[in-house]
């Protein structure tokens, strides 16, 4: 890996608290500032912030003041209320942030049409970054890793680095990872049992960070229904929901708000 990806200023952007896992010896190599925009907790779940900072203390990373500040509720309401001065705030917010302290290298979520939430902090990350760029006239580098299937997946594109872990961090990575799960039970603990079963335990040794490109991505939504579409529409059937979040409908114009223009 490039060493300026562990030796620089960096901030780490997350929509959900766990998503810090992918990236757990990145993180305590490079001990990056930390923004989680939600507290993970559900309808049905607890607020799970507190564990990540733990782990962000533990890793020897640094908790920035937005963290955990809202709830998965709280943005999907914003999303159907089309309430975009609540996104523009943030997406300022993060821009202050990351000229305040001088960054010069951003990590984050990326756009896999999987999670409303993860899309967009991606989106608030590219607002972020074209607003710091316009008022200091730097560009940091700018990466994102997938919080779907297999960590490296995107192994191959362009500008593709490799965070590959020793055998001891490897070893504290998997303990926490188990931990986490472990405290807070049900899907999660599912998902991280199954992706190492589907994966196998090497999964965990290498974590990839790709320079931003899933952004681009976006405008295929027009056409094809992303996965919280379809699942959200069987909520809704199933009586969990009362509106689905629809990628036209909802997403698309918060993102024009966001200044974000899809070709
Ligand atoms: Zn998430």
């Amino acid at each position: 890996m490039k060493q300026q990806l562990t030796d620089s200023k960096s901030v780490l952007i997350l929509g959900h608290p766990g998503h810090e896992l992918r990236v757990l010896g990145w993180m305590k190599a490079a001990k990056p500032w930390v923004i989680v925009l939600t507290d993970g907790s559900g309808h049905t779940s607890e607020p799970r912030i507190g564990l990540t900072r733990d782990l962000i203390d533990e890793a020897g990373a640094q908790p920035a003041e937005l963290l955990g500040t809202f709830t998965d509720e709280q943005i999907y309401k914003a999303i159907l209320d089309q309430d975009f001065a609540f996104f523009r705030q943030i997406r300022n917010d993060i821009a202050a942030f990351l000229a305040v302290k001088e960054i010069e290298v951003v990590v984050g979520d990326a756009i896999e049409g999987y999670n409303p939430s993860h899309d967009l902090c991606r989106c608030l990350i590219e607002g972020a970054v074209a607003e710091f760029q316009q008022t200091t006239g730097t560009t940091p580098l700018n990466y994102e890793f997938p919080l779907v299937g297999h960590p490296a997946v995107w192994s191959d594109h362009p500008g593709s680095e490799c965070y590959r872990l020793n055998d001891a961090d490897e070893r504290w990575k998997r303990e926490r990872i188990f931990e986490y799960a472990r405290t807070v039970g049900g899907t999660l603990l599912t998902e991280v049992e199954s992706f190492l079963e589907e994966f196998g335990p090497n999964a965990l040794v290498e974590e990839w960070l790709t320079a931003s490109q899933s952004a681009a991505s976006l405008a295929q939504y027009k056409q094809t229904q992303p996965y919280y579409e379809t699942h959200g529409q069987k909520q809704v059937e199933a009586g969990y929901y009362q509106q689905a979040i629809l990628f036209n409908e909802h997403i698309l114009p918060v993102i024009t708000a966001l200044g974000m223009d899809l070709a």
